[in-house]
């Protein structure tokens, strides 16, 4: 047993799984948290009104094609298979999301079979060379009509910018789908947890060598107390905003509860503009198994990242770049015993199984090389 301390920041998937890596290793580890939970945004708890379980940072439906990362979370709690099929409304009415056959023919009052898709939305689009951004990127694929009357409104509500500012990748998180797949995911494995993301973090960090401590706020003064640090947090934060705020949106809920059934689906998007509000999550569709008689709703808003809010996602606009260049080379060369790593501390938006898979190279990594102060 390896007596000297290490020390991870942030109790979420990142941090949990290199703690438990490093504890596997005979490492001593003390995992802190600033909030008085474990398990970051992936935070689930039962409601006490209505016994649903509820993801009290927004929903998480775990999707992967990865079987190790698949097997790693199973082997921590039960997954349920679950399939989000996201209902769009928009000004036109009402469709399946992520657009596919049945939005296409229901939009355009067509009749189209999965070969005639392409030539006709040919017609629509605006191709571009290289579409720089998510606008090209949107019209090169969909044409103006599809384009406003699903994302143009909401994506500017979310991220609050024209979404012409915005990187073409973020509109490629979603698929197209030319057949009546309404599936909002492409991945081999999908599901979402029986008894919630908590149990299975807790799990992940139940091992004899990990100490967990409970809002407590970090000091990058105690770094010297411990062998090494693994930094979960945001790295503009670590540096006490040195270089100015990296760009986040923020979310927000509204929680209601209902008797029944509030919507008839887990999540339904507002694509139109002048609706305040992104998108409403009723939990209890996202556990089909279970049964509840009242129901809890959560309607999801979206704002700029000020002072104390929890940073969601990452904007990622040319100047917030720059800025994040300038934090990674100075971090770089503090030659501190840190680690930067998790979705936070590298500023991108990850999925969890993307946090999982790179905590999981990065614990066998620095294990196996034990090298010091990284941006991962
Ligand atoms: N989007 C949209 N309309 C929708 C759904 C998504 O405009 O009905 C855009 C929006 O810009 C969003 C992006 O597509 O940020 C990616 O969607 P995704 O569902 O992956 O976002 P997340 O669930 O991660 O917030």
């Amino acid at each position: 047993m390896d007596r000297k301390k290490y020390l991870v920041v942030g109790a979420g998937f990142s941090g949990a799984v290199i703690a438990r890596k490093l504890a596997e290793n005979g490492k001593n580890v003390l995992v802190i948290d600033k909030r008085s939970h474990i398990a970051g945004n992936c935070y689930t708890k039962r409601d006490a009104n209505t016994n649903v379980m509820v993801h009290k940072y927004g929903p998480h439906i775990f999707n992967t094609n990865n079987k190790e990362v698949w097997e790693y979370v199973n082997s921590y709690g039960k997954l349920k298979p679950f399939k989000n099929k996201v209902i769009a409304n928009t000004e036109k009415g009402v469709f399946s999301m992520p657009m596919n056959l049945l939005t296409i023919n229901q939009f355009f009052k067509t009749k189209l079979k999965p070969s005639e898709v392409e030539s006709f939305l040919k017609q629509k689009q605006k191709k571009k060379e290289n579409p720089k951004d998510f606008e090209e990127q949107a019209l090169a694929f969909l044409g103006e009509e599809l384009y406003y009357n699903f994302f143009y409104g909401y994506t500017k509500k979310q991220w609050g910018c024209e979404p012409k500012e915005l990187p073409a990748s973020i509109l490629k998180r979603l698929p197209i789908r030319f057949n009546y797949d309404d599936n909002y995911y492409n991945s081999k494995y999908q599901g979402i947890p029986e008894n919630g993301y908590t149990e299975i973090i807790e799990n992940i960090l139940k091992h004899k060598n990990i100490t967990i401590e409970l809002g407590i706020v970090y000091n990058k003064s105690d770094n010297k107390s411990y062998e090494h640090v693994f930094y979960t947090g945001a790295i503009d934060s670590y540096l006490d905003y040195k270089f100015g705020r990296l760009g986040y949106r923020t979310v927000f809920f509204k929680e209601e509860i209902h008797d029944g059934d509030f919507q008839g689906n887990a999540v339904i998007n507002y694509c139109e503009e002048d609706i305040p509000f992104t998108r409403v999550h009723e939990h209890k569709h996202f556990a089909p198994w279970e049964n509840h008689e009242k129901t809890i709703v959560l309607t999801e808003f979206s704002k700029e990242t000020v002072d104390k809010d929890e940073p969601y996602y990452p904007k990622r606009l040319k100047p917030d770049i720059a800025k994040l260049n300038s934090y990674v080379t100075y971090a770089e060369s503090l030659e501190e015993n840190v680690s930067f790593v998790g979705r936070l501390a590298t500023y991108r938006y990850l999925d969890m199984e993307k946090v999982i898979k790179e905590a999981l190279d990065y614990a066998t990594y620095f294990l196996e090389n034990k090298k010091e102060n990284t941006i991962f």
